[in-house]
């Protein structure tokens, strides 16, 4: 009987020790983010990112001869929802989103010679990637129907087609291109993970999107996304990841555990949220007391203390499965948490905003910029309705038609089994009466 809820003293520590520096050296930079170029970031976030190499948290998410640190998802979920608290904190850690998923897949996929060329120095942060996959013209909710292709020339595949919200893609040293190899092979067989390196002829990066997160304009920022245009981009067949038609089986061991990360680190956005929630509770006075006084609040932050428990308790769950009993296993767990945590999640910072009125919707707070992430949370690695159906379409599984469509709960037809079942027993109370 080993269900345990405790985490061990040292690795505690570590959780203290980011803690603190998130709040002291990364929290401060958010404030100051618009007035730096990519440039100026990098210069803060070298020594940052020593400091961590020091600390042995550097690259967490990978086995130990990769470079990282070998933990398993309970523990890289702890350690996320302490780096979630800052958009800005994961990539002080070696963990940020793509590259992490984008190592995964190297490691998974990745020959010897892809590993020494793309996955070690990206590992060490000396480059950056991007996940290309997604298209305007057609739905990245169904990745299936993707339309971008790659075809073999000799030595080389060819790619064109057009892809969007590849982030990071406007400041990445190779992209990680998802494209169709044969299209008339079965649906999740059609397409393949190609390495396309950033300077290669025809890929045209036309922008960086503006989305609700970036709503201006911008160009060659980390957390842009970009969309590109490859126009017969050529590469070497040995830029492929695995072999032809595997690139579904490969973005579906990458995107397991990415999911978890993402579940702690919209806690920690959420938790961020939820103590501004409780302060602005304690002061601001209207109708008659402060509205921690008023039903509606406390209803506010008692639903949201319950519903971010619940999203904890279910995500370090789907760790613990995944690593007690392997990625598979975790599979309903995992739809179960990305929909779930994501809806209550943005909820909570939803209660935050209106419970600071003006002041919560203005930029004078980092209220309104969580809450313009978190809408986006609904959306990436899987709508929420992609996410209830597959959850729904397990279930269903486990369960039959029942026989003659009579339900097995219907009370009449089991009263009568029961009456059968025990005849001898009603026949003496009967008779007694
Ligand atoms: C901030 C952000 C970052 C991103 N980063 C990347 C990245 O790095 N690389 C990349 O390749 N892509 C990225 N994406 C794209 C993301 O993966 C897609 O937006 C997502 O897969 C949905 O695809 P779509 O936008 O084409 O929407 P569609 O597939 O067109 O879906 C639109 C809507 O249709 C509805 N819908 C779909 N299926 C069903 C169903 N079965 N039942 C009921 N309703 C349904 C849902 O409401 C869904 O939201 C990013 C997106 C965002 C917002």
């Amino acid at each position: 009987m080993a269900w345990d809820f405790s985490t061990e003293p040292e690795f505690e520590q570590q959780l203290d020790w980011m803690r603190q520096f998130v709040r002291e050296e990364i929290w401060p930079l958010e404030t100051v983010v618009g007035e730096l170029d990519q440039t100026g970031l990098e210069r803060i976030y070298a020594p940052l990112q020593e400091r961590v190499k020091e600390r042995g948290l550097w690259a967490a998410h990978l086995d130990p001869e990769l470079g990282g640190q070998g933990f398993g998802q309970l523990k890289l979920g702890l350690m996320h929802e302490v780096l979630g608290t800052s958009p800005f904190a994961p990539n002080a850690f070696g963990c940020q989103a793509p590259d992490s998923g984008n190592s995964e897949i190297l490691a998974i996929a990745g020959t010897d010679e892809q590993k020494d060329r793309f996955l070690h120095p990206l590992l060490a942060g000396d480059l950056k990637s991007a996940f290309s996959m997604t298209e305007p013209q057609t739905a990245g909710s169904d990745p299936t129907q993707l339309q971008t292709r790659a075809v073999r020339d000799g030595d080389d595949y060819v790619i064109s087609g057009r892809k969007w919200f590849s982030s990071n893609g406007s400041i990445a040293d190779f992209l990680i291109v998802m494209a169709v190899t044969d299209p008339q092979a079965r649906p999740h067989q059609r397409a393949t993970m190609f390495i396309v390196p950033a300077d290669t002829p025809g890929l045209n990066i036309l922008r960086d999107v503006p989305t609700m997160e970036h709503p201006q304009e911008e160009f060659g920022k980390l957390g842009g996304h970009a969309e590109i245009v490859y126009d017969q981009a050529r590469v070497p067949a040995a830029n492929r990841l695995g072999a032809e038609g595997e690139g579904f089986l490969i973005s579906q061991q990458r995107l397991y555990p990415g999911r978890i990360h993402h579940c702690m680190r919209w806690l920690g956005v959420a938790q961020r949220a939820f103590d501004m929630l409780c302060e602005r509770s304690t002061y601001r006075f209207a109708h008659g007391s402060v509205l921690g006084q008023h039903q509606t609040v406390q209803n506010w932050i008692a639903d949201s203390a319950a519903e971010m428990q619940a999203a904890r308790l279910m995500t370090l769950h789907a760790a613990w499965v995944m690593d007690t009993q392997g990625t598979a296993a975790a599979r309903g767990d995992i739809s179960l948490i990305k929909f779930y945590s994501a809806g209550v999640l943005h909820d909570v910072i939803d209660r935050a905003v209106q419970a600071h009125g003006s002041l919560g919707y203005s930029t004078d707070l980092p209220l309104e910029a969580m809450y313009r992430y978190a809408r986006a949370w609904r959306l990436y690695d899987g709508p929420d309705e992609v996410h209830r159906q597959s959850v729904a379409r397990q279930i269903l599984r486990r369960y039959t038609p029942p026989p003659d469509d009579v339900p097995s709960e219907h009370v009449p037809t089991r009263r009568v089994a029961a009456r059968e079942k025990f005849a001898e027993i009603l026949e003496a109370v009967t008779a007694n009466d």
